[in-house]
């Protein structure tokens, strides 16, 4: 198997190559999307149908993906996933193939790259001419050493579990809802790719140049992210990471106090002046989430490391906290005129998700969504959602592919030990994207 590796700076060529051209600011103020009318087809009641008679099925699925961990660096784990999900895929009538995700290498003290899980790729080639792309992420930010490993049902229909909304809620309805079109006979008509990555939850920087070319030969994007109660996800704020590593001089913190450059003072500094690049006005915000350095209390520090996140609302302002934090890396705030080669920064700056404004197209289907949600339960859809998060969907919409990506479940506390959706909004949205979904695969007969 041949990995690709991409150094930092080629890295982030990449993206910014990506990046740069495609995205139009959005700053103008639109009403908020409308419900459809929508009437449903005796065809449709009966893939409504097919989820009520399959209810515990779906929900006995959702105990079995939530309680197999596929935290990000579990390779093991999320191969076993893949292949589980490609036995289904096949099943469903789908080619699978898989593609290796090209490591990363991280700019830390320790150093060492980023090794990514597979991706599969499935593939139906039916008559229909509307080219529809769905995607779901396999990974989830809880590693296996974590303490939430498994789906508890409670009895009021509550679900919590690991990934229950971000995302194996949404992998469950994908496929429940291929299943629910099967047993219409309406699938293999369809013109549809399937795709599962493996690293969306630090950026999908393994798996998003498989995603862009994917993007590419499709009509429309369904992606099955979990969007809040009660919403639906019209529009994302840009994403982008950086990471510093400082090399300063070490030295005995007693003897040889003026021999010492401090790798951690110099961080500090500069991590102060990151900060101040923060501007709510804007709608630009920088954090930095991970600092440390340093390995004895008696040491000048000779290496730190930061691992920052920023956040955008347009392409004009995530080059602008780009620029920023790449000014401050090259500036200098602690010098010893004794060894003035030190200290010395080395960064890592890359915007990995576009920001992902309203489109035309989508705010159609989520309409359509919206109208659909009203007839299929007490839960409905009643207005749209600015995220502050990015997913894939910002990196296919990116290379031109209209995409609605929180077609998954309510989802609350994602990304935390509180992460809960209920049964009900699982068995609604399974209705939902089956006739969605048979609807694009009619729409080009
Ligand atoms: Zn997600």
């Amino acid at each position: 198997m041949d990995i690709l590796r991409y150094t930092p700076a080629v890295l982030s060529a990449t993206l910014i190559g990506l990046c740069g051209a495609t995205f139009p600011a959005t700053a103008t103020a639109q009403a908020d999307v409308q419900p459809a009318e929508v009437t449903l087809s005796d065809t449709e009641q009966a893939m409504i149908a097919w989820v009520d008679e399959n209810r515990q099925a779906i929900l006995d699925e959702l105990e079995q993906h939530v309680g197999m961990n596929t935290g990000t660096e579990n390779i093991a784990g999320l191969d076993a996933y893949r292949d589980l999900l490609q036995a289904d895929l096949e099943q469903l009538g789908f080619e699978t193939e898989t593609f290796p995700a090209p490591s990363v290498e991280i700019l830390t003290c320790a150093g060492g790259e980023m090794a990514f899980a597979d991706n599969l790729v499935g593939t139906m080639r039916g008559d229909s001419t509307r080219r529809i792309f769905m995607n779901g992420h396999m990974d989830t930010v809880f590693p296996a050493s974590d303490e939430f490993q498994s789906l508890v049902i409670e009895e009021d229909g509550t679900l919590k579990g690991p990934g229950v909304g971000d995302m194996k809620g949404g992998i469950v309805v994908m496929l429940n809802a291929l299943r629910a079109v099967q047993a219409q006979g309406l699938l293999a008509d369809g013109h549809i790719t399937v795709a599962f990555n493996s690293d969306e939850e630090i950026g999908s920087l393994g798996s998003r140049e498989l995603l862009l070319s994917l993007a590419k030969d499709h009509d429309i994007g369904l992606i099955y992210e979990p969007s809040p109660p009660g919403k639906m996800t019209r529009s994302r704020k840009g994403l982008g990471q950086a990471r510093l590593k400082i090399t300063g001089r070490e030295a005995h913190a007693g003897a040889n106090h003026e021999q010492g450059v401090s790798a951690n003072l110099e961080l500090a500094h500069k991590v102060i002046e990151i900060e101040k690049l923060t501007d709510y006005e804007a709608g630009s915000t920088v954090n930095t989430g991970t600092m440390s350095g340093g390995e004895k209390r008696n040491t000048i520090p000779g290496c730190a490391e930061a691992y920052i996140d920023m956040r955008y609302l347009t392409a004009e302002a995530g080059e602008k906290l780009k620029n920023g934090i790449e000014e401050i890396a090259a500036s200098t705030f602690v010098s010893n005129p004794d060894y003035p080669e030190f200290p010395t920064t080395e960064s890592w700056v890359v915007l990995h998700r576009p920001a992902k404004p309203p489109h035309d197209e989508v705010d159609a289907l989520i309409a359509q969504a919206m109208g659909l949600s009203k007839l299929l339960g007490d839960d409905p859809i009643v207005e749209t959602n600015v995220s502050g998060g990015g997913t894939d969907g910002s990196i296919v919409q990116s290379a031109g592919l209209p995409t609605i990506d929180g077609l998954g479940l309510n989802g609350t506390g994602i990304h935390s030990s509180r992460e809960a959706s209920t049964v009900d909004t699982l068995i609604e949205r399974t209705k939902m994207a089956a006739i969605m979904l048979a609807r694009q695969i009619q729409s080009g007969q």
